[in-house]
């Protein structure tokens, strides 16, 4: 599924390196690699992931659940598009694992995994499922990845590593990963506002997001997905804060969802 050399020649040339700026936010980044090529390597990283689950029996394990994604999901891109308009034309996928191992996750380009035990464990309804998926999207939206490997090249420069080596340091090297937390609290505290910001647009509640990070505060194996985030104690008063901005009412726990 490699896309082909002139495909991405002309998406390099759509996508330059250099400095950028987050929707709503309007936060500058520098980035160093080109969208296409950052797209193109976590898509083979994507790829190599979501086969090995496959062959495991472990992908898309759960019927239900993956079309609920897919339904939820088709709403989230068309309000990503809508916010930053080249998103239309990304290969987005949305599959899901029972691999326990996995909460959720969202590669450069719109590459989202999301674990099935993590959302029973949470009893998901789909308002909060949205926000789930949405937090994902926005990554890929604020182009994470491409920022993050980016700074990680500023750590990186002499000589100047291929974005695959860069990569596999990412994974591996920890005192490089301790150098980019901070960028990574940013980025987990960005995807936050920016997804209840897509949720929102995509038609979901504000009390199914607030529920959400509700449920995340309240439960303590929630810390599978509090890794690099904000505690949840401030997410939840995030999504309050977000959600006073919607002009929403606040109830004490999420309301019946309307379905966009
Ligand atoms: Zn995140």
């Amino acid at each position: 599924m490699k896309r082909s050399a002139l495909a991405v020649v002309g998406l390099s040339m759509l996508c330059r390196v250099g400095s950028a700026q987050v929707p709503e936010s309007g936060r500058w980044q520098e980035l160093s690699f080109g969208a296409a090529e950052v797209a193109e390597r976590m898509e083979d990283r994507y790829l190599d992931q979501v086969v090995d689950l496959a062959a495991g029996g472990r992908l898309d394990d759960d019927r239900v659940l993956l079309a609920r994604l897919q339904r939820i999901g088709a709403g989230l891109v068309r309000a990503a598009a809508a916010l930053k308009p080249e998103t239309a034309v990304w290969r987005w996928e949305f599959h899901t694992t029972s691999d326990a191992g996995v909460d959720a996750q969202c590669m450069a380009g719109g590459k989202i995994l999301v674990g099935s035990a993590f959302v029973r464990k949470l009893a998901l309804d789909d308002g909060e499922l949205a926000t789930l998926l949405a937090h994902e999207v926005a990554h890929a939206v604020a182009e994470h990845d491409r920022e993050t490997l980016s700074e990680a090249l500023y750590f990186n420069r002499q000589p100047k590593p291929p974005l695959e080596v860069l990569m596999e340091r990412l994974a591996t090297d920890l005192s490089l990963q301790i150098r980019l937390s901070a960028l990574s609290n940013l980025q987990e505290s960005e995807a936050d506002q920016l997804g209840m910001v897509l949720a929102h647009r995509a038609g979901w509640p504000a009390a199914a997001m607030v529920g959400f990070y509700r449920k995340l505060a309240a439960d303590d194996a929630a810390s599978m997905l509090s890794g690099g985030h904000p505690a949840p104690a401030s997410r939840l008063s995030m999504a309050k804060g977000m959600a006073l901005l919607f002009g929403a009412p606040l109830g004490g726990a999420a309301v019946a969802q309307a379905q966009p």
